[in-house]
């Protein structure tokens, strides 16, 4: 039997797509591999084919329990001895497994992490013959994921005590740091790594300055996606709640999504939109999960995601279908200020928190970046395009940048000189020189900086606040009242030892008439 003859006679496909051939010849051939693949890319065939071909039963590591039965039952009905062992099963079923496996009657068992390592399992399998090990999701090994499992690390001892077996790990969620953290972790030094390109070249990714948020987006869909189905996505099950009903006032057809919904609505909702063409979800990130609709024309943000992860993988329902869709975000300082205070109030431990800053600031610099966005987006996944997309706002409409380093000094300076513990309003004000009760008692129209800035209107001074918070030259006092502090980061830039190039921001607009497509 080869390869192809597998994937057509059992799984009744006529073509490998992408590197699964290579993959499936790795692991053949005994080599360790370690697998980044998109969802719906392909990966099961990558472990399911090499262990037909091999001698012995593949074992397949899943965290998914839930969907165990289901992989189980496809296989079976395409005529592979497949079974599962997980705390589903009654103790005589799992002898059942355990015997068929001991006699060599199975292709393929799916077991959940902390089962195979326990010793009665391992002592199973090690009077098994075994064609290979395949760790699904392996990005949970990883503490720098998002979806961390403990047990997770204690499949490193497979390398040691199944030295013969090949391993093949697989997971669709991996920034650069992930995949190192899987090598190291999973002892996969040796494996081959198969990266596949996480690019949605229809996807046209958008951030617009927030002004009116709901307002702004009506008219994105007025515009550009009326009679069309969208997701949109908020921080709280309130503003779903809101927004969604607001939307239906306006005259489109929105339905909320949230945790705290019951099940039934929730599962109404989420066949509504599987089936209409035209139907608005309005959701927190609850709504996604095995969510497979082809024709999901935008993905609309109307608070800042955490992560650039999430945020792909939210923006990443939109256009399934190759057909042209919009990834549209909207952003501005409260969002800055709102994330920040989520992490510093949050239970995390130090480290964790650390994480999440990180996480942050890679959003942040997607916000505010100048070039390309979809660079950004897949460097941060660890690829190296080299040219410049042509579908996002900054390529087509490019951003114009400012010299800002003399405006920034007046801010800094400004923030400085009345002690540390304004918020952006009232330094707006003060560098406006507008008199008012406040500053007059606190004797700040004496100072320097007091009308230094009356040339600039008060939307170009929090644009340049924003981006400077966003870039961590100024820090917000998250215990007290939001007041803006200086960043040790500041120090240079104050002393005029550093130039500042910055974006000028454009009133929320629409880059191109070429997404449009009525
Ligand atoms: P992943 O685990 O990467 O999310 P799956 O392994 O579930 O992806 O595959 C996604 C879908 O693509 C499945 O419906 C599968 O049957 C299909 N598929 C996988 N490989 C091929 C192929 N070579 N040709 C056609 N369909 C394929
Ligand atoms: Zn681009």
């Amino acid at each position: 039997m080869t390869p192809e003859s597998i994937l057509k006679t059992t799984f009744g496909f006529d073509a490998f797509r992408g590197s699964q051939q290579a993959i499936i010849e790795t692991l053949t051939r005994g080599t360790d591999a370690l697998v980044l693949m998109p969802t719906g890319g392909g990966k099961s065939l990558c472990y399911q084919i090499p262990a037909l071909l091999r001698p012995g039963c593949g074992v397949v590591v899943s965290p998914l329990i839930a969907l165990m039965a289901d992989q189980v039952a496809a296989l079976r009905q395409a005529g592979v001895a497949a079974a599962y062992l997980n705390s589903s099963l009654s103790a005589a079923e799992q002898r059942a497994v355990e015997q068929q496996m001991l006699v060599g009657a199975l292709d393929l068992v799916y077991i959940a992490p902390e089962r195979l390592l326990q010793p009665r399992c391992l002592d199973l399998l090690n009077r098994c013959e075994i064609a290979l090990f395949a760790i699904d999701e392996a990005h949970c090994v990883s503490q720098w994921g998002h979806d961390f499992r403990p047990e997770y690390l204690q499949l490193a001892a497979l390398a040691e005590r199944f030295a013969d077996t090949p391993r093949i790990a697989l997971t669709a969620t991996a920034d650069g740091p992930t995949r190192c953290e899987i090598v190291e972790r999973l002892r996969l030094h040796e494996a081959r790594q198969f990266i596949h390109s996480f690019d949605r070249p229809n996807i046209c990714y958008r951030v617009a300055e927030r002004g009116g948020g709901r307002a702004q987006l009506l008219r994105f869909i007025a515009e550009e996606h009326a009679n069309e189905a969208g997701i949109v996505y908020c921080l709280s099950r309130n503003k779903v709640e809101q927004t969604a009903a607001w939307l239906r006032e306006q005259g489109i057809a929105a339905l909320p999504y949230h945790a705290g919904l019951d099940h039934a609505a929730r599962a109404a909702h989420q066949r509504r939109f599987a089936r209409e063409e035209a139907l608005v979800v309005v959701a927190t990130v609850a709504f996604g999960m095995g969510i497979d609709k082809p024709d999901v024309r935008f993905v609309a943000h109307l608070d800042l995601p955490a992560s650039i992860e999430g945020y792909y993988q939210e923006t990443g329902r939109a256009g399934r279908d190759g057909r042209p869709a919009n990834a549209w975000l909207l952003y501005g300082l409260a969002d800055v200020v709102q994330r920040r205070r989520m992490i510093e109030q949050s239970e995390s431990s130090e480290g964790r928190k650390r994480i999440e800053r990180h996480k942050l600031d890679a959003m942040l610099a997607y916000c505010e970046i100048c070039s390309c966005r979809r660079l950004h987006l897949l460097r941060y996944f660890g690829e190296q395009p080299r040219t410049a997309c042509g579908n996002c706002d900054t390529c087509l409409a490019p951003p114009e940048t400012w010299d800002a380093t003399e405006a920034a000094r007046k801010l800094l300076s400004a923030v400085y000189r009345t002690g540390q513990r304004f918020g952006a309003q009232y330094l707006i004000a003060h560098l406006r020189g507008e008199r008012d009760e406040r500053a007059a008692r606190f004797g700040h129209t004496q100072l320097s900086t007091f009308g230094i800035g009356a040339d600039f209107s008060p939307r170009q001074w929090g644009s340049l606040i924003r981006q400077l918070v966003a870039y961590g030259y100024l820090d917000v006092d998250l215990v007290g009242y939001g007041g803006l502090r200086l960043d040790e980061r500041a120090r240079p830039l104050l002393r005029g030892e550093q130039a500042l190039r910055l974006r000028r921001d454009r009133k929320a607009h629409r880059p191109s008439a070429r997404i449009k497509r009525h």
